[in-house]
């Protein structure tokens, strides 16, 4: 479903040359949830970036289903980007609008009809446990429940794969899991891919089918987590 084939990023900058990415090869099955780990600088953020086009690879190739990632245009990137959505450490929620507002907002942007949008946004709020708290604004909420709303707007547009980028690190260890039990709820329920990555074992543990382990910008180890990081 996810193929990242010998996936290069370099970034040029005025003193030298970082090489964020170094050579990644992957595939993430369709349904799974995939983590990355790693310290850091491993590359974890350039990865993932790519993967919904924010970053395009310096050389190799980046394809998600039937289309290459690596190679499309702004317009066509910008139709994907509905279908590989994200959801942050910070939420990066919009502060000036209320929880319905945010989670309707890309919809508005793809430009469905406002009775849709309603209804889809009632589902979204009851899917992800935010029910009587649509009229609130972000400042007035925890942080559990800013990442719900996180969720919610990530799934407006029925994306076949969701991204996390350190989506828990905000976040307190009993909000934590609630967030993560939502996510593999959400996957099952949806038949979502998930792709996350993370600087905690706990994470990856947890919800985790498959993960890869990223050193200096390059995939060190890969495999079931249950093989990865079993006890001795
Ligand atoms: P991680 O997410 O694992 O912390 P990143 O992908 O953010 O790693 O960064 C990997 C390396 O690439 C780091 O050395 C970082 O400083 C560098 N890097 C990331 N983005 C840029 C950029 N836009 N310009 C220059 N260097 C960057
Ligand atoms: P995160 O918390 O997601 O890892 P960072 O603070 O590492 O975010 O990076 C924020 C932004 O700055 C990203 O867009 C990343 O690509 C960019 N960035 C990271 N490192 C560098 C760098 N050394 N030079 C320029 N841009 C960078």
């Amino acid at each position: 479903m996810i193929d990242i084939r010998n996936a290069t990023k370099i970034f040029k900058t005025k003193n030298n040359d970082i090489q964020a990415v170094d050579d990644v090869t992957l595939h993430i099955r369709q349904g799974e949830i995939f983590g990355v780990i790693g310290y850091s600088g491993a590359g974890k953020s350039t990865l993932i970036r790519m993967l919904n086009g924010l970053e395009q690879p310096s050389s190799g190739e980046v394809v998600i289903g039937a289309d290459v990632i690596s190679t499309m245009n702004r317009t066509k990137l910008r139709k994907k980007r509905q279908k590989v959505s994200m959801i942050f450490q910070h939420f990066n929620l919009l502060w000036s609008r209320t929880v319905a507002e945010n989670i309707s907002f890309p919809l508005e942007i793809a430009g469905v009809p406002k009775k849709d949008q309603k209804r889809r946004v009632a589902e979204l709020i009851e899917l992800v446990g935010l029910t009587g708290r649509e009229d609130n604004y972000p400042s007035q909420l925890s942080g559990g429940q800013k990442q719900r709303v996180g969720i919610a707007r990530a799934l407006s547009n029925e994306p076949e794969v969701l991204l996390c980028d350190e989506a828990t690190s905000a976040l307190d260890p009993e909000t934590t899991d609630e967030v993560l039990d939502l996510l593999v709820r959400i996957r099952d329920e949806m038949d979502l891919t998930i792709v996350l990555i993370t600087h905690e074992m706990h994470v990856i543990r947890k919800i985790c089918d498959r993960a890869a382990v990223m050193e200096g910008g390059r995939v060190v180890e890969t495999g079931p987590v249950l093989k990865l990081f079993q006890n001795p």
